[in-house]
């Protein structure tokens, strides 16, 4: 099996069998994301996907734990073939746990209810949703192409049908200006949402990226260290989403924070401050990807 292209996964993902079953993303216009810029957008042929399913169950059938489907937003993928490959791995892996994949709220809001409940049935453990932030101006001026309704009408919808959600929020996407708006604004999603999961991350540019170009051009302004620490404590103390795992473990954050909200956001805010009095921060050069 060759993959095509870079590929990316959550970090939760780290040993799981990835499997392709699109190509990029079919939004691919975020201001901030490189991730896929360099693929044109496709959805894979079913032969194109079972031939990998076959050739990796052949060689690792026993050893997979978890399967996660990619690139970008593979819940895209029409029901019918996403059921026929979740049928799949049941049968020829028959040592996983669970399958997950990326998607955008608008290939939730496109599935009927049935539809998801079918896939969750059928295996589909949770989706991995980009909201990147609650602020409507915001998801306008990063092209998010949806809106903060939609992403919390697509967080609800999975839940009815049984699907875990596990939701990225980007610290910094607002500069030190729209700082607090977006804290705030983002805690009101998450609220709305009450995910399984929830993730921040701080805000880390390609050099190319568009969002790179507008800082350059002094349009937008990149926040440091002790800022992106102050939003994500605006956050938390506007949080309340009994039970949610809350995490800012990737690479490119600041504070590297694990909690049960809303039980342990005083230990978390402790630790924000903490890092903040004393300067405690992952350094610039560990935070490169
Ligand atoms: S939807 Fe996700 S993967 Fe696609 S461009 Fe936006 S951030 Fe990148």
């Amino acid at each position: 099996m060759v993959y095509e292209g870079d590929l990316y996964r959550p970090p939760s993902e780290a040993h799981s069998l990835i499997i392709q079953v699109t190509i990029g993303c079919s939004h691919n216009k975020c201001t901030f994301c490189h991730m896929y810029t360099k693929k044109k957008f496709r959805i894979r042929t079913r032969e194109e996907i079972l031939r990998d399913l076959e050739e990796c169950s052949r060689l690792y059938g026993q050893y997979v734990r978890r399967v996660f489907f990619a690139d970008g937003d593979a819940l895209i993928v029409p029901t019918p073939l996403l059921l026929e490959l979740l049928a799949y791995v049941k049968e020829h892996f028959p040592y996983a746990e669970r399958v997950t994949s990326y998607g955008r709220a608008s290939n939730v809001l496109h599935k009927s209810e049935e539809e998801l409940k079918a896939l969750a049935a059928a295996g589909l453990q949770m989706v991995y949703l980009g909201a990147e932030s609650g602020d409507d101006d915001i998801l306008a001026h990063i092209q998010k192409g949806e809106t903060s309704a939609e992403i919390i009408a697509a967080g609800q919808k999975l839940k009815r049908c049984g699907i875990k959600t596990s939701v990225t929020l980007i610290s910094g996407l607002g500069g030190s200006q729209n700082m607090k708006r977006h804290a705030l604004l983002s805690a009101r999603l998450i609220n709305a949402m009450n995910p399984e999961y929830a993730a921040i991350i701080a805000l880390h540019l390609r050099p190319d990226s568009p969002m790179a170009q507008e800082i350059r051009r002094g349009e937008m302004e990149l926040i440091g260290a002790d800022e992106i620490v102050e939003e994500t404590m605006i956050f938390l103390r506007a949080i309340d989403s009994p039970g949610t795992v809350f995490r800012t473990n990737h690479a490119a954050n600041y504070v590297a924070l694990a909690g049960v909200l809303n039980e342990d956001i005083p230990r978390m805010l402790r630790q924000l401050e903490e890092a903040r009095d004393r300067q405690r921060y992952r350094p610039d050069w560990m935070r490169l990807l």
